[in-house]
């Protein structure tokens, strides 16, 4: 990676001081956000002069994210990329037409080093954060390829963007910008482990993203058993850091609770939830289930089938908001990191 500016994550304010810094006039700064934002490359910033792009071509880098290869589902509903990085790193991110519009998955990292024992993205640990660029480039990227709107962005690919948060939230407020890509961060959703200094500090930025905590289980043992971040911080910790996050944002947290068999998938672990939620949260939160999907490595098995709907009809009928998420391109490597895994085995093999 090169210390050249990265045009791509800079806010709008910033590429205006840019340009004045290179001698040109402020709205120039405007052009070239409108531009990037665009997926737009130097050569095609027609309304510059060729002076400035020369000078932009060789003085500045453009970290647009490029497809490696893309995966589609057999009901054409998913769609899984591989994108690949200026270093040559690559992460995943996942496309999925719904019938109320299209939502992107991203990744935060390049790996992730929060070791979730379910997780194929963590088994060779964290190589390192991406850039305000590289989070944007995604939706950039994806979206020229597909030529379609992205409607609503997740963030719950590879990495925990808590862990990467300086970047995540600068790229959160250009993302939003309405002269740029102009996302309403209402539509965004960023999904924690459960950082709790990460929460508590989102909590105050004034961005109004929906929070996504992974739970998985009720209790700190089977917690820590699945999830070493909960040896850092207790259910308790955690939920009160989420509650903390309702007061200040007024947006409603969803949890996620990934059902794997014989872990965490019994009556008693659904009933154990409600009453966790209901103490905790003293407001209506939702949860998602999960049904795990195989990962070899990891050797958890996914729970059968008809199992998660039972447990979602626990929760609901304890007075708990529960859906379970419908797997999506199962048949693309859909889990979090299992396409790059594979394409590692693949270079390994090699
Ligand atoms: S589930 Fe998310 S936070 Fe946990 S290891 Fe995987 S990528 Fe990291």
């Amino acid at each position: 990676m090169s210390d050249l500016p990265d045009l791509l994550s800079m806010t709008r304010e910033e590429l205006r001081d840019f340009a004045l810094s290179i001698g040109e006039k402020p709205y120039r700064g405007d052009q070239i956000f409108s531009f990037l934002s665009r997926g737009v490359d130097y050569d095609g910033m027609t309304s510059l002069s060729l002076t400035l792009r020369e000078k932009l071509k060789t003085e500045t880098e453009f970290r647009l994210p490029s497809v490696l290869t893309k995966k589609r589902s057999r009901d054409g509903l998913t769609e899984k990329y591989l994108l690949s990085l200026i270093d040559g790193e690559c992460v995943e991110c996942v496309l999925m037409r719904h019938d109320y519009g299209t939502s992107l998955c991203i990744s935060s990292q390049v790996g992730c080093r929060m070791g979730c024992k379910f997780c194929a993205s963590t088994l060779a640990g964290k190589v390192r954060d991406l850039y305000p660029s590289e989070l944007l480039g995604q939706i950039i990227a994806v979206g020229n390829d597909s030529g379609e709107r992205i409607d609503k962005l997740v963030m719950m690919g590879i990495g925990e963007p808590l862990d990467n948060y300086a970047n995540t939230v600068k790229f959160l407020r250009i993302l939003n910008d309405k002269d740029g890509i102009g996302l309403g961060l209402r539509n965004v959703s960023l999904s924690t482990c459960g950082i709790v200094p990460g929460i508590e500090k989102l909590a105050e930025e004034g961005l109004p993203v929906t929070l996504s905590v992974s739970l998985h289980a009720y209790r700190d043992d089977v917690r820590q058993k699945i999830m070493p971040v909960a040896n850092k911080y207790s259910l308790d910790e955690l939920l009160r850091a989420c509650r903390f996050y309702f007061d200040k944002t007024g947006r409603r947290v969803s949890f996620e609770y990934t059902l794997i068999a014989g872990k965490n998938d019994s009556r008693e672990d659904a009933i154990g939830l409600c009453r966790l939620l209901k103490e905790k949260m003293r407001v209506t939160s939702h949860v998602n289930i999960i049904p795990l999907n195989r990962v070899e490595e990891t050797g958890f098995s996914p729970p059968d089938p008809a199992s998660a709907e039972r447990f979602a009809a626990i929760l609901r009928t304890e007075g708990q908001n529960a859906t379970v998420r419908r797997s999506m391109g199962a048949d693309v490597d859909a889990a979090c990191g299992q396409l790059r895994r594979s394409l590692q085995n693949q270079v390994k093999e090699l």
